[in-house]
């Protein structure tokens, strides 16, 4: 019975150490895992996790990511960012995600759209979370692609908690967030030390229960981020001025930044919101309350140096700089408003 049991673990041990061998030394692909399912288990990888060795070979061989994908120009993704995305097999992009970016993603790569962009029925979290699990547990390589950094706003944190919990390790490569770079898209520093002490990343989405406490916001004197802030922007200028922010504070607004269709929309707290209806600009945008706003309009201003041009807003735009002891209430340029 011994030597039997012998006779059949012998060559069974030679058989797993061939595949996983075979496996290991190709490139892992969807296409090779199913090889290796179909024509060496006879079963579909999906059946696997119920099938022992083998696929606890390819679980241990399969990876997650939770990748941010930078704020929409290609080259602001991270060198991390492009070879995680590079090894998966399958790709779970969401929305705000420059599809340009798959360029990194491997020819053979399964690319499966969870947004709700570009005419793409849009996929409940829990969908999404049991799509990657699915994936893994069948011995896929899973990249979730998110938009700027997975953990700011965008639910990324919600993912990994849920992947954590099914006993799947994770790893997290940063992006660069749309709270900095729409700013700095438009020459805005959003800690320049002259106009504020720091910066508070904020929703603007929530309402009722979830709004803001914009008082306690104003109170700090810091810069305001806003994401997510463009259909409520009426009712959040509103509650800062009634929590006594000055109507002259500078503002702007960046609608899809680092992207060719890039737009802004400049002015005072007190005429922001007609500014920024006026100008159309809607979602995505990234909104920045605070006297490092009026920055923009001296970039506009150095744009115009450069391009020649001495136009009456570029004058008014260098008064800004003498203005800057005084962060909330100083930058009035005749001419703050300012759309391309
Ligand atoms: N994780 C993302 C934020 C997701 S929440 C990040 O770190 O950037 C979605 C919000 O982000 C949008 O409503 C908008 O406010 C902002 N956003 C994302 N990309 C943007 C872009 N290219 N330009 C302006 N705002 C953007």
């Amino acid at each position: 019975m011994k030597a039997l049991k012998h006779d059949v673990a012998r060559p069974l041990a030679f058989f797993f150490a061939k595949a996983k061998r075979r496996v290991a030394s190709c490139p892992r692909s969807v296409a090779q895992h199913e090889f290796f399912h179909f024509r060496c288990l006879a079963r579909p990888p999906g059946a696997s996790a119920r099938h022992g060795m083998a696929c606890a070979m390819h679980a241990a061989m399969s990876r997650a990511w939770l990748i941010g994908a930078g704020p929409g120009d290609v080259e602001l993704m991270t060198l991390k960012a492009t070879r995680a995305l590079a090894q998966a097999d399958v790709v779970l992009v969401d929305d705000l995600v420059n599809p340009d970016v798959l360029q990194f993603a491997r020819a053979d790569a399964r690319v499966i759209y969870v947004g709700k962009r570009g005419g793409h029925p849009s996929t409940p979290q829990a969908g999404i979370v049991e799509q990657m699990l699915d994936h893994v547990r069948a011995g896929r390589s899973v990249a979730r692609l998110k938009g700027g950094d997975p953990f700011v706003f965008g639910r990324g944190g919600e993912e990994l908690q849920a992947l954590h919990a099914a006993g799947i390790a994770v790893e997290v490569v940063n992006g660069i967030t749309a709270g900095i770079a729409a700013p700095a898209a438009i020459g805005i520093p959003v800690t320049h030390r002259d106009y504020a002490q720091g910066v508070v990343f904020v929703t603007g989405h929530g309402a009722g229960s979830g709004e803001p406490d914009w008082a306690a916001l104003v109170a700090t004197r810091m810069t305001l981020v806003i994401y997510m802030g463009m259909r409520r922007l009426s009712d959040i200028v509103g509650a800062l001025l009634a929590a006594g922010m000055s109507a002259g504070t500078p503002c702007a607004a960046i609608e899809s930044a680092t992207r060719p269709e890039q737009r802004h929309a400049l002015a005072r707290l007190g005429e922001f919101a007609d500014t920024v209806s006026r100008a159309g600009l809607g979602s995505p945008a990234i909104v920045v309350i605070g006297g490092v706003a009026s920055l923009a309009l001296a970039q506009a201003v150095a744009d115009a140096e450069e391009a020649g041009v001495a136009s009456a807003t570029a004058k008014a735009g260098m008064s800004i700089e003498a203005d800057a002891a005084n962060p909330t209430d100083t930058a009035r340029p005749a001419n703050m408003t300012d759309i391309q």
